[in-house]
């Protein structure tokens, strides 16, 4: 069985963007390697349109627009859906500026700094390599951003209520590489996002641990469980009571240690988790 939801490169009306923008650039004077991106996910055996949507934050009808579904209850396992629109891609060329390029592909400067994480927006270096994002309003953009981040994965929150009692980052002189959130013995924990069981038991100081593999690098872990709701291997969706909060392995009080890994590199889960409400 194969899960995955990946930047597809194979899209068969690419091949048109890529021609138009090479004749733009030539009608400007200006050689410009152009090129798209996208996410697709493959449907897994009893996926609904819905839980795909929650997934990755968008509507059901917003992908049964994008995917020409006439009904979106029709879909079947191992189809490859479209999740955004293919994205463009700006190769900066002398003289370009933000301004300019935000003017050229009719979305705000402030779009094209946030999608790209730009630091100093007055400093574009030739050669780099800039995502345009989708024209429109600048209030999705903190999520776009987000799930860009996250390769396409959108995560929630693991536990409702609860108080955050230590945060990612130095505690003293060690590494705290998660999210902890305090809340009492046998709360429900609920997985991030869709995705498989790769570990389910004991783990030494992080007491009864599941990890989830959500696809496309995407890992997140939730520790110190008093107890685990799932077996390894094991399919869950978006919201799943996974496991109870407990106080097992080294642990001060009953908590939930949230861990999210992007690559294999702990990233600090506050930056990617929705505000709370
Ligand atoms: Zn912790």
């Amino acid at each position: 069985m194969k899960f995955s939801h990946h930047p597809s490169r194979s899209i068969p009306w690419r091949g048109m963007v890529l021609i138009s923008c090479l004749l733009f650039n030539l009608l400007i004077g200006t050689v410009v390697v152009a090129s798209t991106i996208s996410t697709t996910h493959e449907v897994r055996p009893g996926e609904t349109l819905s839980e795909i949507a929650r997934t990755y934050g968008t509507s059901v009808s917003a992908l049964a627009k994008l995917n020409g579904l006439s009904n979106p209850n029709r879909i079947q396992a191992g189809q490859l859906l479209l999740i955004q629109p293919p994205l463009k891609e700006h190769v900066v060329q002398p003289g370009d500026t933000l301004s300019k390029l935000a003017a050229q592909y009719g979305v705000t400067v402030l779009a094209l700094a946030v999608f790209n994480e730009l630091d100093d927006p007055d400093r574009l270096m030739v050669g780099q390599v800039l995502v345009i994002p989708p024209s429109g309003g600048d209030g999705a953009l903190q999520t776009i951003a987000s799930n860009r981040r996250l390769n396409g994965v959108s995560l929630r929150w693991p536990i409702e209520g609860g108080v955050i009692s230590s945060l990612f980052g130095m505690r003293g002189d060690r590494m705290h590489y998660g999210l902890d959130i305090a809340a009492a013995t046998g709360t429900p924990v609920y997985a991030a996002a869709a995705g498989r069981v790769v570990y389910a038991g004991s783990a030494g100081t992080y007491g009864n641990l599941v990890k989830i593999d959500h696809g496309n690098g995407i890992v997140s872990a939730y520790a110190h469980n008093s107890r685990i709701r799932v077996r390894v291997g094991e399919y869950v969706t978006a919201g799943q009571h996974i496991a109870d909060v407990g106080n097992t392995g080294r642990s001060s009080g009953p908590h939930l240690h949230f861990e999210v890994e992007v690559n294999g590199e702990r990233i600090d889960p506050l930056s990617v988790l929705p505000a709370r409400r």
